[in-house]
């Protein structure tokens, strides 16, 4: 199966496809990591041989991302969900207001979290169609962080650049599905985090990149594993961590350096985007859902203007052995979720195929 034509071509929007060259290291390091006789699900996370994975993935992550120094890497088990609650539990104090931006489902649920927390501020919404990224007329008066959502994975819309905070007040970014897919620059963030499963590895593990000024301003008070401190202090190690996603994620990353680090993938996910868009823009029978402005690199979000439209596509989608087209369930439609990993061979066979349709549907004669 290290043959990549035996594979089908994976649009999920997360858990998604991985870099084959990854997955292939996976497979020996299950049986035997890195020549000690012992794989990585059986290590013990305190061994030198898992020792050596958390500093590598630390350091690929630095490395790509050019984390300077004086922020933390931190790896948790548990999801981006996870970090909702947590953002404001550790960084939103009477007084002060969380502010967020709602550009959709995701961000929906941060606000939620953030309210059984404390007092917060919703300074612009994409409601109720989430096709655009709003422009944020204000702050509120004492903002203790501003939150937003760098790419909105189910309605395929995403910040150009991140939006302008008031000097001091941290920005705190939910980056899941865009984090390592486009260039970055750690230093406008008070806080970034991610779930793995779209850009970075298995679902069930988040990173975050924090700085170590927030982190210590963070409240002291709370259980152990829902301070971000215990995370820093103790190197991702006061609890058992997820020793089989770190490794996948050294993996990953190190992959990505080895591509030409965040401006290669860049490139390589605008090539992409364009592509599809392209063939969605020219075509009579779909019709993208984002503002232009506003689309996604890494998930392409649209419509048949016939429910025939996406059958027909649907069903040579399955005959070419594409699966994951399929929109999200509050919004439907399609949707093809082309991150870092997915190969570009494949959004050209389904731009091929939403021409295709397109021409059976209303032949040009
Ligand atoms: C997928 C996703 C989440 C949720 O991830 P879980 O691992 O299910 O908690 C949160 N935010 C964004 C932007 C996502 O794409």
């Amino acid at each position: 199966m290290s043959d990549a034509s035996l594979r089908t071509w994976n649009f999920s929007s997360g858990p998604a496809c991985l870099p084959l060259e990854v997955l292939t290291r996976c497979q020996g390091a299950l049986i035997d990591l890195d020549q000690t006789g012992i794989g990585i699900l059986e290590h013990s996370h305190r061994s030198a041989a898992f020792g050596k994975v958390l500093a590598r993935a630390e350091s690929a992550i630095r490395r790509v991302a050019v984390v300077p120094d004086e922020y933390d890497v931190l790896f948790l088990s548990g999801s981006a969900s996870m970090h909702f609650h947590m953002v404001p539990m550790n960084f939103l104090r009477p007084g002060t207001q969380a502010n967020y931006v709602d550009t959709g489902v995701w961000s929906g649920r941060a606000i939620a979290e953030a309210r059984r927390v404390g007092e917060v501020f919703v300074a612009a919404t994409a409601a109720p169609d989430f096709r655009s990224i709003p422009n944020v007329p204000a702050w509120s008066p004492v903002p203790a962080y501003v939150h937003y959502t760098s790419n909105n994975t189910i309605y395929g819309t995403e910040w150009a650049s991140e939006p302008n905070v008031p000097a001091g007040v941290p920005l705190i970014c939910d980056a899941s599905s865009d984090l390592f897919a486009r260039r970055l620059d750690v230093t406008k963030y008070g806080m970034i985090y991610a779930g793995a499963q779209k850009n970075l590895g298995p679902s069930g593990l988040s990173l975050v990149i924090a700085r170590r000024d927030l982190l210590a301003q963070a409240n002291t008070e709370l259980a152990t594993l829902l301070a971000y401190q215990t995370f820093a202090r103790d190197k991702s190690m006061y609890n058992t961590p997820n020793t089989f996603g770190i490794f996948v994620m050294a993996e990953v990353v190190e992959w990505i350096e080895r591509q030409g680090g965040l401006a290669a993938m860049e490139t390589h996910n605008r090539h992409k985007a364009t592509l599809l868009y392209d063939s969605i823009d020219r075509s009579r029978h779909f019709r993208g859902h984002a503002n232009r402005e506003a689309r996604s690199l890494t998930n392409v979000t649209f419509r048949g203007t016939s429910p025939e439209a996406e059958t027909r596509l649907l069903q040579k989608a399955s005959a070419a052995r594409m699966s994951g087209l399929e929109g999200h369930r509050y919004v439907g439609g399609l949707r093809a979720s082309i991150y870092n990993a997915f190969p570009v061979d494949g959004v050209v066979r389904l731009a091929q195929l939403i021409d295709e349709v397109d021409h059976e549907l209303s032949p040009v004669s």
